[in-house]
């Protein structure tokens, strides 16, 4: 078993998590693995981190896929004894004009996002070594679609005592009441890629909560964040951030010194704790 310290990104073949892995591979002083779900498109990202003088490795994931991150859980369990790094990166969003109904995009949408995310935690937080960190990539658009619920939605959000399988219920229970056309009616925005957000901003304030309860000792840090708006397949070419420049805050948290001890389980955007 490898001693060496590990750190995998998901859905890094392209976009801010390339930008993360290529940050890491330069600072991280460890193996890095980019994950796709697409072998081909991993190991061509691959090669292009090489021709830049950058060795990362790769392993296949998808997160909508459960046998997948079994496969890597037991890959890193058996090759380095854990994982030193996680960054939850991975997602998908409908374009604007897209004229999938909108039950159907809450579906596929919360699936990857928030339902894929969790299981990834699911499988590789209990391998998170000591000093471990933890980075779920969430959007801004989680704040402003939490201030698009109503009131007793915002209150179970912002709970300090939600559990994750209430999360996992509300989560849930948006899904549902797009198919019943009545999640208007019942208090939810009218975004699914936001809602999928605040999913993936309250689970992570939720694991960091559990963290503090199971692995006190451990100093291993968990938050959530915003990498800004960035030119990507899914932000498109009018966005204000290059990937590597997007890749910053989330980089900046999977690489908190071993002394640190703050920040764990907020909202950072531009490496600024944000309030929720
Ligand atoms: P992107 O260019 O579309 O890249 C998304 C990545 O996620 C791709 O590598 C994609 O793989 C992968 N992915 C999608 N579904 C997956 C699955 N089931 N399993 C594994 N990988 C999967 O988007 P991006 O802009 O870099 O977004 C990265 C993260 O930042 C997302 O979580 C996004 O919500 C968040 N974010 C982005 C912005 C922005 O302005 N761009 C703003 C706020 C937050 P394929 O190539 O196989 O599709």
């Amino acid at each position: 078993m490898s001693s060496t310290p590990v750190a995998v990104v998901t859905g890094s073949n392209k976009g801010i998590g390339l930008a993360i892995v290529r940050a890491l591979c330069g600072r991280f002083p460890g193996h890095v693995y980019l994950t796709a779900r697409d072998p081909g498109r991993g190991q061509e990202a691959v090669a292009k981190l090489q021709q830049e003088g950058l060795q990362a490795f790769f392993h296949q994931l998808d997160i909508d896929d459960l046998q997948s991150i079994k496969a890597l859980r037991d890959f890193l369990k058996e090759k380095y004894g854990g994982l030193d790094v996680l960054v939850n990166n991975a997602g998908i969003a409908f374009k604007v004009q897209d004229t999938t109904p909108f039950a159907v995009q809450a579906e596929v949408t919360l699936k990857t996002n928030f339902f894929g995310t969790r299981n990834v935690c699911t499988e590789l937080l209990p391998l998170m070594k000591p000093y471990g960190r933890v980075v779920n990539v969430s959007s801004m658009v989680s704040s402003s679609a939490l201030r698009g619920c109503s009131q007793p939605l915002q209150q179970q959000f912002r709970s300090d005592t939600i559990t994750e399988e209430e999360l996992v219920q509300l989560m849930n229970k948006f899904v549902e009441d797009t198919k019943k056309g009545v999640h208007d009616k019942e208090g939810w925005p009218n975004t699914a890629y936001g809602v999928s957000k605040i999913g993936v901003t309250v689970l992570s304030r939720i694991q960091a909560r559990m963290l503090n309860e199971q692995r006190k000792g451990d100093h291993i840090l968990l938050n959530a964040c915003c990498p800004g708006w960035v030119r990507t397949d899914m932000a498109g070419p009018k966005a204000t951030k290059s990937p590597d420049e997007g890749a910053e805050t989330p980089v900046y948290l999977a690489l908190l010194p071993s002394d640190a001890d703050v920040p764990h389980g907020q909202f950072v955007i531009d490496k600024t704790v944000q309030p929720w």
